[in-house]
């Protein structure tokens, strides 16, 4: 069964790919000539990923999944949320980004975050979305090489490793995307 996942992410698509069943082969982006970026301006996480499902199924005509993430910082409001990717603006830059965030952290107390992942899948004309949550720490200072994103600043609760310090296995079993990626497997088996 051939299905698109809605990113050129290499990372994600690594991450992903290692949890899908074997009899479902993952198409990215690339694979399908979309090289346009895919619109995701909606005001949710989970509305961001219904909208590039969406878009990609009514271009290319392919079953589709798409995900998108958010970091949620109780101390800042839940932010930076749908905003995540550009929160030091629209350079979409991972260093930029966690600057922004230990800068507005400093003189926080409270360091505690979640990650949450939405899946929209777009299969057999029907529509199904599913959550992952992650609930963790921000660090004062960046740990660790692996990962992406903002992996090396977070630490997950139960943990003395930061995502960017653990192996990709653990950080699939433990984390918000390998969460919802285990809901989405468990729904494509069942309609197989
Ligand atoms: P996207 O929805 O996957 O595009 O991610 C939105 C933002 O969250 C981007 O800045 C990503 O770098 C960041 N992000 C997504 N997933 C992770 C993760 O697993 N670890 C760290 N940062 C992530």
């Amino acid at each position: 069964m051939k299905l698109v996942f809605a990113t050129n992410n290499t990372n994600k698509l690594q991450e992903v790919q290692a949890l899908m069943p074997s009899h479902i082969e993952l198409l990215s982006l690339d694979d399908i000539g979309c090289l346009e970026d895919v619109p995701e301006n909606q005001l949710t996480i989970t509305g961001n990923a219904i909208q590039k499902a969406t878009y990609i199924k009514d271009r290319y005509g392919y079953d589709c999944f798409a995900d998108d993430t958010g970091l949620e910082v109780n101390a800042l409001n839940g932010e930076p949320g749908v905003f995540t990717a550009r929160y030091a603006g629209p350079q979409r830059n991972a260093d930029d980004n966690i600057d922004k965030l230990l800068y507005e952290l400093e003189y926080k107390n409270d360091r505690s975050a979640q990650f949450k992942t939405a899946i929209a899948l777009i299969s057999n004309d029907e529509l199904n979305t599913f959550e992952g949550i992650c609930k963790g720490k921000i660090t004062k200072v960046r740990r660790g090489q692996k990962g992406f994103g903002y992996d090396p600043v977070f630490k997950p609760n139960g943990y003395d490793q930061t995502f960017a310090e653990m192996e990709l296995e653990l950080k699939n079993k433990i984390g918000h995307r390998g969460k919802a990626i285990q809901l989405l497997i468990k729904h494509l088996a069942s309609i197989k």
